[in-house]
């Protein structure tokens, strides 16, 4: 009998993948670069299926039925890269190379576009969702050639997990489409987890509430338009007591957010495509802000003063809080929505962006109920400019900015951070503003570089001469 499906890389998500696969009746081939991995993983859940553990490539790729469907879990980066040249020379034209880790989706590009011109099929996936995701149900974005689906997906989407018998699985596009759609998947899970905190911590230092009952008011947040897996672990992080101290388990925690890098892929991305993902981007410099030790030492050494008194928050404290959180959500997912469009329009990817919400609802880290309204949003208008106009989110916006506005107000009289809040609130009025002060910027540039300006009553690019007396303007 030969494997339908083999996973090389079986640390703990390669691992649980294979098993996943073989649970749902696959034959599945094994291999890890030592082999005490794949003995173990036959060892210890051999019996959930049918498994063909091999020691070497050669004997890994042998076991597998054409074409073949090779997922490598290993180390993004290098090791990689090593797979891929271990494996591309064993495999024929037509078989598949599926990468399921989480690489740059620029390495993926140039994997497949390598790959190809061997008749190799590189399919770069994203898999959202840790390890019990991996094991029950990961959200799953595979990119790659469009032919390479027919054959894989069918597989892929047995795996997933499921929302009302819908896989969260989808052809995402082509080449590094699938990674990049992950990777901004990432920095909204970085945005979400941001905001949340502001939340936190606005209830606990204006409104006076302790981390249990912080828990709570999460909780109920959870049965209503916030409800998501992000709102729920909130709750349970928040219950939670440290057995030596006996005091909240978030006051012993040190406070400094770490980070593995696709928060700020995606942030980089923005840049070069000029999306202002600004939601995303404050909250991966908040979490550098929280590392830099050394920074934050001097200036509590030098006592940067906060405000001499604050006035009490003017309205229901918790009522505006879960309205500034909906809202500035809204904005973060609005603009990591955009800069998926920026960059299916710059790749050609023709990414479908409701698919994406689709796939979303569940196995990933940002699953919530509010993406069934993006999914909505996107049906009706595929060509959605932002989010933000969107009939659902518009109302939404509109019934919660005034709360919005009163708890940036509080935040900022009461020194207490709240970068996301005020960035999404920012970009929010910047979006709707009239007149923007970008006029007096084009105004500066045109004087200092020369760099020309557009007017508002007729076309052409114009420039004043400046350098002179009369400072006469002329078309250029
Ligand atoms: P790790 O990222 O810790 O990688 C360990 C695996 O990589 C082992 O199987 C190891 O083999 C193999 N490996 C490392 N270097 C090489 C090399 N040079 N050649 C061949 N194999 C090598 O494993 P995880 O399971 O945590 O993650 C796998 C991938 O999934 C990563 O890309 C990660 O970013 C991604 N991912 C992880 C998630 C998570 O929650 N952990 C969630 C979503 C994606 P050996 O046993 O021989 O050392």
């Amino acid at each position: 009998e030969k494997a339908q499906i083999g996973v090389t890389g079986l640390a703990v998500m390669g691992r649980n993948l294979a098993r996943n696969f073989a649970r749902h009746g696959h034959t599945v081939a094994l291999h890890n670069r030592s082999y005490g991995r794949t003995k173990e993983l036959v060892e210890q859940f051999g019996h959930e299926g049918t498994f063909i553990p091999a020691e070497t490539a050669e004997e890994f790729v042998a076991s597998l039925e054409r074409p073949r469907r090779v997922v490598i879990m290993v180390k993004a980066g290098g090791p990689t890269d090593a797979v891929i040249d271990e494996f591309a020379p064993l495999l024929e034209p037509g078989d598949m190379l599926i990468d399921a880790g989480n690489a740059h989706y620029l390495d993926t590009r140039r994997r497949e576009a390598a790959l190809k011109e061997k008749g190799l099929h590189f399919v770069g996936a994203g898999v959202s969702g840790g390890e019990e995701g991996a094991l029950h149900g990961p959200s799953i974005m595979p990119g790659g050639p469009k032919e390479s689906y027919d054959a894989l997906g069918p597989l892929l989407e047995d795996i997933a997990a499921k929302v009302d018998g819908e896989p969260c699985c989808v052809h995402v596009g082509p080449d590094g489409a699938g990674h990049f759609v992950k990777m901004v998947h990432n920095g909204i899970e970085y945005a979400d987890m941001q905001l949340i905190a502001e939340a936190y911590d606005l209830l606990r230092q204006v409104g006076g509430h302790e981390p249990g009952e912080i828990a709570e008011i999460f909780s109920g947040w959870n049965e209503g338009r916030l409800g998501s897996y992000l709102i729920e672990i909130t709750a349970e992080v928040l219950k939670q007591v440290d057995a030596a101290s006996g005091k909240p388990f978030v006051d012993i925690v040190l406070d400094q957010a770490e980070q593995k890098g696709t928060g700020r892929w995606t942030v980089q991305a923005a840049l070069d495509l000029g999306v202002p993902v600004s939601g995303i981007a404050e909250s991966v410099f908040a979490r550098a802000l929280s590392g830099g030790a050394d920074v934050r030492k001097a200036a509590a050494d030098a006592g940067l003063p906060g405000p001499s008194a604050a006035a009490a928050h003017p309205g229901d404290l918790q009522a505006d809080v879960e309205q500034a959180l909906f809202a500035s959500k809204i904005v973060a997912y609005a603009q990591g929505f955009q800069q998926i469009q920026a960059a299916s329009k710059e790749y050609d990817w023709e990414i479908d962006p409701g698919a994406m919400a689709k796939i979303w609802r569940a196995g990933c880290i940002i699953r919530a109920k509010f993406l069934d309204f993006i999914k909505q949003a996107y049906d009706k208008q595929p060509e959605l400019a932002t989010l933000l106009v969107d009939d659902y989110f518009l109302d939404a916006v509109s019934g919660a900015q005034d709360a919005w506005r009163r708890v940036v107000a509080t935040s900022a009289a009461h020194g207490i951070p709240s970068p996301g809040f005020s960035s999404a609130l920012a970009y929010y009025d910047g979006l709707r503003a009239e007149r923007l002060p970008a006029a007096l910027i084009q105004g500066q540039r045109d004087f200092f570089g020369a760099h020309t300006y557009r007017r508002v009553d007729k076309p052409g690019s114009f420039h004043t001469l400046w350098a002179t007396d009369d400072r006469t303007e002329i078309e250029s």
